[in-house]
């Protein structure tokens, strides 16, 4: 059996324990995963966290550490967020099964691909979800839902393993998804562009941007689709700036 890609990476929100880090180090080792991403987390490197990982102690030593959920996944082209809640969440998550494949396919296509897991206490924050393509859920009893983090990784992690082994052989050559840098610079021309018209946020609460981002990270634009759609902002702005020119 094949490595899972290393394309595919964990990344772990402001992680209070140290022994967690460990822990979730080890279950990517056992399943084939390398790629370790730690925002801010509250004590790393640690004795508690080596201890913990075992033989996997190399995917520690390896692991980045980032001051922002954004650098973490900057160059992902799908990003997955992992939660327990059912709650006030924008998208209808997924099951491990179903998000494996989907996520074995996208970095076989060439996509680096970001799983996020939440901190310990309180889980993803709004503001990290907004940043994912899709939510993933571990179906649990409805009694308790809330996983140990290393456990939820373990079990995303083995999925992962699964999906490998029936990936096919012949992958067709797709357009790679926009990466969230290119995708950040996509809002910031709309937002430029918006805010020379008179164009008016309608949203009950003032938050079009966010909505923008969520419409848009629901639809896994790719590269080439975000070079249309950057190509359209680019020649509506031209046209504002001959028009201006003839008024005077
Ligand atoms: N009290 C927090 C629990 C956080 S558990 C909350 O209500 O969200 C820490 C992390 O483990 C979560 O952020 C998530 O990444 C993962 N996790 C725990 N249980 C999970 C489940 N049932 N499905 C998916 N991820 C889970």
């Amino acid at each position: 059996m094949s490595m899972t890609p290393s394309p595919v990476r964990i990344v772990l929100m402001a992680t209070s324990h140290p022994g967690n880090i460990g822990a979730v180090a080890r279950a990517m080792k056992n399943m084939g995963l390398q790629s370790l991403h730690l925002v801010q987390p509250r004590e790393f490197p640690h004795p508690e966290a080596v201890a913990r990982a075992a033989g996997a102690d190399d995917i520690l030593a390896n692991a980045v550490v980032h001051s922002t959920m954004k650098t973490a996944i900057a160059d992902c082209g799908l990003v997955v967020g992992t939660s327990a809640r059912q709650r006030h969440i924008p998208f209808d998550p997924v099951e491990p099964r179903e998000c494996a494949r989907l996520v074995i396919d996208r970095a076989h296509e060439g996509n680096a691909v970001a799983l996020v897991f939440g901190s310990e206490r309180t889980g993803l924050t709004n503001t990290e979800l907004a940043l994912c393509n899709m939510l993933v859920t571990i179906p649990t009893s409805d009694e308790y839902s809330s996983l140990n983090i290393a456990m939820a990784v373990q079990i995303i992690a083995y999925e992962l393993r699964l999906a490998m082994r029936n990936q096919p052989v012949l992958v067709e050559q797709v357009e790679p998804l926009a990466t969230q840098d290119e995708l950040e610079l996509f809002y910031q021309h709309l937002q430029s562009l918006l805010a020379g018209t008179g164009f008016r946020d309608h949203t009950s609460n003032g938050h079009l941007m966010s909505r923008v981002r969520r419409l848009f990270n629901r639809a896994q634009v790719d590269r080439n689709e975000i070079r249309i759609l950057r190509g359209i902002l680019s020649a509506l702005q031209q046209q504002r700036v001959s028009d201006r020119a003839g008024e005077v």
